[in-house]
């Protein structure tokens, strides 16, 4: 259910006054890391089929750019909101900062359900968006990316857009495009696949064997479906997954209990992650409702679909059996109900760590498209892995010796990173 009252944006900056004053942030750095540097707020004019003109409204914000080009995606959602995209755009800091990467933090947004545009409609809003903003974005500037309902597709006609506005080939102003137009091999895997690998470190800390471990999933989109399969390679199994029916307009949570079908599912999915209900029953799935995901006896628990899901509403639910939670969404779990996380010693995987690996693959995108040489799969995935791996170690042995929740941990790593780029920079 959708809850008016929640800003996203007071989420993040709660999140980060809390850390600030572990840190003892000083005044200055504090106030300038809290808010974005800047933001743009859009109209795009789309001609639609019919003929008629629609206008959508579009935002881009940059959180912060002193460790390096802004990096973020850009959401296609009717419930996109301002605060939203503030929010993301913080997270996106933290999020380069805590894997290392010379990256800063923006995020995009349309408000817009691309279910109920063509594609010609969708190309034409694509490449509005760019025209609104490409003196405001670029290789060297901000560089966006495809997250919830964007993809590859979309990028190409962004770019496209770029570069016929700014008269040259600029590979580097993108990320996520079709491999066969400058994209990265392992791109479409990455985010997900990423979070299996940090995942799997944690099950090593914890003495898990991942064949013994069960895991219950909301939301199907890019992230999931690969999180599934990797999972599904380490010998784990799935017994429910939860998605959005784009029908019904409801969400049902697909079960099985000796484990569902991963490809099978991903193979009745639409492109912005819809299973198709009938089809999943045809499959052998049981039907549930939405909300059942969170309340399996699982070994783990993964919200990957939107922010705000887990709250003090539904934290209670959570099966005694779950030992791991891990956030592929961003934002999935809300401040109060983190406290309860933390009471209950869940071990936790925080959104801007576990899901690093998408943005971290977009960095090995844009390196290989300013250079224009492209690596091989497993050369990126490998990357991929040390990048995740490392990340993870820092952050749990941080709090391990301090003994601070695995959230506060990678968040006094990441600002402590983006406060000294600020300092070195000489802005405060
Ligand atoms: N949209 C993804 C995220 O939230 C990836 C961003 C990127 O690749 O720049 O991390």
């Amino acid at each position: 259910m959708e809850d008016k009252a929640y800003n996203p944006f007071a989420h993040a900056q709660a999140q980060f006054d809390k850390v600030a004053g572990i840190i003892g942030l000083d005044e200055a750095t504090r106030d300038l890391l809290r808010e974005p540097m800047r933001e743009h707020h859009i109209l795009i004019p789309v001609r639609m089929d019919d003929g008629a003109t629609k206008i959508f409204k579009g935002f881009r914000v940059m959180h912060n750019d002193a460790r390096g080009p802004a990096k973020g995606g850009i959401r296609f959602h009717p419930q996109e909101t301002a605060d939203t995209v503030r929010a993301l755009s913080m997270w996106m800091t933290w999020k380069c900062a805590v894997v290392d990467i010379p990256l800063g933090g923006a995020k995009g947004g349309v408000i817009c359900d691309p279910h109920n545009l063509s594609e010609t409609e969708q190309e034409r809003l694509c490449r509005g968006w760019v025209r609104q903003l490409a003196k405001e974005v670029g290789p060297f500037i901000d560089v966006p990316a495809p997250d919830v309902m964007t993809n590859a597709k979309h990028m190409l006609w962004m770019l496209d857009e770029f570069e016929t506005i700014h008269g040259g080939k600029y590979p580097g102003f993108i990320t996520g495009k079709p491999v066969e137009m400058g994209g990265s091999l392992g791109r479409t895997e990455a985010t997900g696949f990423g979070t299996i690998f940090v995942l799997r470190e944690a099950l090593k800390d914890l003495g898990i064997k991942p064949e013994n471990a069960t895991m219950s999933i909301q939301g199907f989109g890019n992230v999931s479906q690969y999180a599934a399969k990797k999972f599904m390679e380490l010998g784990g199994k799935i017994v429910a997954v939860c998605c959005w029916d784009n029908a019904d307009k409801t969400a049902y949570t697909y079960y099985k209990k000796d484990g569902l079908d991963a490809e099978m599912l991903s193979g009745i999915t639409d492109t912005f992650g819809c299973i198709n209900c009938q089809k999943a029953c045809a499959g052998g799935c049981e039907v549930l409702p939405g909300d059942a995901w969170i309340e399996q006896d699982v070994d783990i628990l993964m919200p990957a679909a939107l922010e705000n899901q887990i709250t003090l509403a539904n934290v209670d639910k959570i099966s005694k059996q779950v030992k791991v939670l891990l956030e592929g969404a961003n934002g999935p779990t809300a401040v109060a109900a983190d406290e309860v996380i933390k009471e209950r010693g869940i071990f936790l995987l925080p959104d801007f760590l576990a899901n690093a690996g998408g943005v971290t693959c977009s960095y090995f995108e844009q390196v290989q498209s300013n250079m224009n040489y492209y690596w091989e799969k497993d050369e990126v995935l490998e990357r991929l892995d040390t990048k995740m791996t490392s990340a993870y170690r820092a952050v749990q042995e941080l709090a391990r010796k301090k003994d601070l929740y695995m959230r506060d941990a990678a968040y006094v790593i990441a600002i402590n990173r983006v406060a000294q780029a600020v300092k070195m920079r000489g802005w405060v």
